[in-house]
């Protein structure tokens, strides 16, 4: 592609992303496309699923009139040709092609050649640009890859609008008004009716929700004090400036106050006030229209205006969020939504009212997933084309099992997934049996199923639930909770509640394991690539202050327990090792000496995440007492995949059978130097892995609360002799979905259907 063509694409998809709204977004397209490549037409048809057809939505060269009403069934016409081959169609000769379909509506005359290329997402087909000239002629290689490029770029913009924007024409009059479903990435299992409440990061003008004013009168006198106020801080600004800018780089400011004059925009915000709106989406709503005319200019000054504009968006924006004491109260069916929740901000909230959450980020172990999963909360990720800035306070039901979404569900959904809550209800009390049994195979096998802690609520359930003790607990979670790092004492009061809640039995302490998506708000960590990043090991190492006081704290809380064991998170090599245990020489030391008792030397274990590991135990064996898998972070290593990110899920999977090989030599390796292992990944809360995972030799497996009963009830129900049979077989297969499908097919037919995953398909 000439540099010519990189310009011109840079420039479109940056017009794009400034765009406010689907029709926007795809006007551009066409015109700058047409103008670009110099084609008589330019269109867009997007495939409306519902109906299965393709609609036109934007075309440059056809007549305006159609869009919007010209549609083709998804087989039909060239432009299904496109969409079923998925893959470009360029013909110098259109109208002789046997698929050709001519619409008079659209005032097409003979259009000779025809380009079509397919608008893909997450393979699959969302729909189809296509350019057309009336001369016959081959596009060139050069014009099929700048298309192709300009629709991959675009997609997941697309994607976005698509479901942001108001795409009347997808719906059908008086059919199911606004039901809609959108399917995302199963978290945290369980299934939840309510009302959504919108969690919005404060300042960002993209996500303040749409919500309807409760006191209109209130929200124009919140808009005139926060207008008041950016004023005086642009004045004040321009004021500082004075002598550090010309007057030329100044006069940004009066455009600024111009602006802010009363009878420009916020005469406008108003009026949207005035239709019922709460002022924040007031300013949304005119600040996106502003900028969407900005974008469009032809003149590269005014086009960069957009940021200022936006800049000043997010000024007033902050200033009415001030004011605003906070976010809407929740309710026991609140459920939460957003772009991203961390886990700072989930537990800060009262989390017996969250009745579910669905985020458009993360993947199935995110953080914050894992703790929503201890806390009993289904939890649906990764819903990457969730409108969230219009369903405030929406009806919706939430399928944590199937990872989908519905919003203003049907009736007849509504009984339905009523009638699912009850059958689960159920299922959790048959479960309760299972709360008194070991966990024993039909051939008297035990395997040791501990508890991971982080909030004093998982010990309570894992007390409850009949841990043996905790595998791990991870410490960062009370650091969350926090507005700065905890002091000595105050961390080893919280660590002496966790320790003595199982006193005899064994609670494995983590130290601190921040950087990547465990964020701490008080200590943000922003890295290009934080998951190789300063994260866990690497970050307490540079810190040895933080380290040592969490050591000593520990020591200190285990006084006359006797039940600490220690964890490293995030080891990478030897030396790593080696540094820690001088340290935790001198702080036992240290604190022995200091509190004139004497405490038992904790037994010290590092966590098998980083596949360098898993090649040296041999080397790590002499220096430590036990492994722990951290399967979260060794199988996004392992497969090379974010465990965060929604676009790659599928691709993450503890079944993926370079996982299995790797965890079976492990178990030998540690073994064979004497050294005992366990897991304290997610894999092992997983009835299906938890089986495979105690045939390999793990007999001690460590999971969230909310999963100990139903892996109980599995190992309760399966022979080691057939779980070492289905290992057998399933290490031979090549394919994860095919290890799963493996699996639940035993479980379905020896009493264990219950413990797969709900699968049943529900529609309206
Ligand atoms: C893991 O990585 O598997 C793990 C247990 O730790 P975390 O999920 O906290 O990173
Ligand atoms: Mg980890």
């Amino acid at each position: 592609m000439s540099n010519m063509q990189l310009d011109t694409l840079r420039r479109i998809v940056q017009e794009i992303n400034a765009s406010a709204s689907l029709h926007e977004s795809l006007d551009i397209m066409v015109n700058q496309v047409s103008e670009a490549m110099d084609v008589d037409v330019c269109s867009i048809y997007l495939l409306d699923e519902r109906n299965q057809r393709y609609i036109l939505m934007a075309t440059k060269g056809l007549n305006a009139e159609a869009v919007g009403t010209v549609s083709l069934q998804v087989g039909e016409g060239l432009v299904g040709l496109v969409g079923q081959r998925e893959e470009i169609v360029n013909l110098d000769n259109a109208a002789q092609h046997e698929r050709y379909a001519y619409f008079p509506e659209t005032g097409e005359e003979l259009y000779n050649s025809f380009m079509g290329v397919p608008v893909m997402y997450r393979r699959k087909v969302m729909g189809v640009l296509v350019v057309q000239n009336r001369e016959p002629q081959d596009f060139s290689e050069a014009a099929e890859s700048f298309l192709v490029t300009l629709c991959a770029q675009l997609s997941g913009v697309i994607a976005h609008a698509h479901a942001v924007g108001n795409i009347e024409v997808f719906r059908k009059p008086n059919s199911l008004s606004n039901y809609k479903t959108y399917q995302g990435v199963a978290g945290s299992g369980g299934i939840a009716l309510g009302r959504a409440v919108v969690l919005y990061p404060p300042a960002d003008l993209a996500a303040v929700p749409d919500r309807d004013a409760e006191d209109i009168s209130e929200e124009l006198e919140l808009l005139d004090h926060a207008i008041h106020s950016v004023r005086e801080e642009i004045q004040s600004l321009d004021h500082k400036m004075q002598d550090s800018l010309m007057s030329e780089e100044r006069a940004l400011f009066s455009v600024f106050l111009r602006m802010l004059d009363e009878n420009a925009l916020p005469a406008e915000i108003k009026e949207i006030i005035r239709e019922g709106h709460w002022a924040q989406g007031a300013v949304r709503r005119v600040l996106d229209k502003h900028i969407a005319v900005f974008a469009q200019m032809e003149d590269d000054y005014l086009r960069e205006r957009v940021s200022d504009l936006k800049d000043l968006g997010r000024r007033i924006l902050a200033s009415l969020q001030e004011a605003d004491s906070g976010h809407r109260e929740l309710s026991s069916d609140s459920i939460l939504i957003g772009e991203e929740i961390s886990t700072a901000a989930l537990v800060e909230l009262p989390v017996d009212k969250i009745a579910a959450i669905v985020t458009t980020e993360g993947a199935a172990n995110s953080h914050m997933v894992i703790v929503a999963r201890a806390l009993g909360i289904p939890t649906v990720v990764g819903v990457t084309e969730l409108p969230i800035t219009t369903l405030d306070d929406v009806e919706m039901i939430v399928d944590a099992y199937q990872g989908r979404v519905f919003i203003h569900p049907p009736r007849r959904l509504r009984q339905r997934y009523k009638e699912i809550q009850k059958e689960e209800e159920q299922i959790a009390k048959d479960l309760k049996q299972y709360e008194t049994k070991d966990a024993i195979t039909p051939d008297g096998v035990e395997v040791k199923l501990l508890v991971n802690t982080g909030l004093m609520i998982d010990v309570v359930r894992g007390v409850q639930r009949g841990a043996k003790g905790v595998g791990l607990y991870r410490s960062e979670i009370p650091f969350m909770l926090r507005d700065r790092f905890p002091g000595e004492e105050e961390q080893r009061a919280i660590y002496r509640q966790q320790l003595s809640h199982f006193a005899n039995k064994p609670v494995t302490m983590r130290t601190l394991d921040i950087g990547a998506d465990k964020d701490l708000p008080y200590f943000s960590i922003e890295e290009e690539n934080s998951a190789l990043g300063w994260r866990g090991l690497r970050f307490t190492l540079d810190h040895p202050e933080i380290f040592s006081s969490q050591i000593r704290a520990m020591l200190k809380a285990s006084i006359g327990l006797n039940n600490l064991h220690i964890l490293l998170p995030m080891v990478t090599s030897v030396s790593e090792v080696e540094e820690v245990l001088y340290l935790l020489e001198r702080d036992w030391v240290a604190v022995q000496e200091e509190e004139q008792v004497k405490i038992n030397k904790p037994k010290i274990g590092i966590m098998v995440e980083v596949p360098s590991v898993l090649l040296q135990i041999d080397e790590f064996a002499p220096l430590v007492d036990f492994f722990s898998v951290g399967s979260n972070d060794l199988i996004q290593y392992l497969l090379a995949v974010d465990r965060n990110n929604p676009r790659v899920s599928s691709v993450y999977s503890h079944f993926h059978p370079s996982v299995l090989r790797s965890l079976q030599k492990l178990v030998k390796d540690c073994h064979r130097n004497d050294r005992p292992v366990s897991i304290c990944g997610e894999m092992a809360g997983d009835p299906l892995s938890a089986i495979l995972l105690m045939a390999m030799g793990f007999n001690t497996l460590s999971m969230s609360s909310s999963n100990i009963l139903r892996v109980r009830k599995a190992i309760c129900l399966t022979p080691m002799s057939d779980a070492e049979a289905l290992l057998e077989h399933v290490v031979h297969l090549n394919n994860p979905l095919l290890i799963k499908s493996w699996l639940e097919h035993y479980f379905k037919n020896h009493g264990l259907a219950d413990m797969v995953k709900s699968n049943r398909m529900v529609t309206a």
